[in-house]
């Protein structure tokens, strides 16, 4: 996994840091999936390992929470997604408050 390396470089420079904060303003400080604005990172949509060049161009940023960023990479990594079920159901935990179970 060299590219993996080789993006992990970008992400420390003042450069990234500053696109992120622009590419997140721009997008309203929410996923641009699905709103959220929980564990926000900025993601490339052409990924560094094809597209090194545009590791700094601000039209291939987009703001994405944890959990459409997980997804993404997931995809791009060649792993299935998880099936519409088991997705709805982890959303369904993660939604439910606690106390909603001991009733
Ligand atoms: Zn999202």
């Amino acid at each position: 996994m060299k590219w993996e390396r080789h993006g992990a470089s970008i992400y420390k420079t003042a450069r990234w840091k500053a696109i992120r904060q622009q590419a997140k303003r721009r997008d309203g400080f929410a996923c641009v999936k699905c709103g959220s604005s929980q564990r926000l990172q900025v993601d490339h949509i052409k990924p560094l390992r094809s597209n090194p060049e545009l590791a700094f161009d601000i039209n291939n940023t987009q703001t994405l929470c944890g959990t459409c960023h997980s997804k993404k990479t997931r995809v791009e990594c060649g792993h299935p997604e998880l099936s519409p079920e088991r997705q709805q159901w982890r959303e369904f935990m993660r939604l439910s408050p606690p106390s909603t179970l001991s009733e």
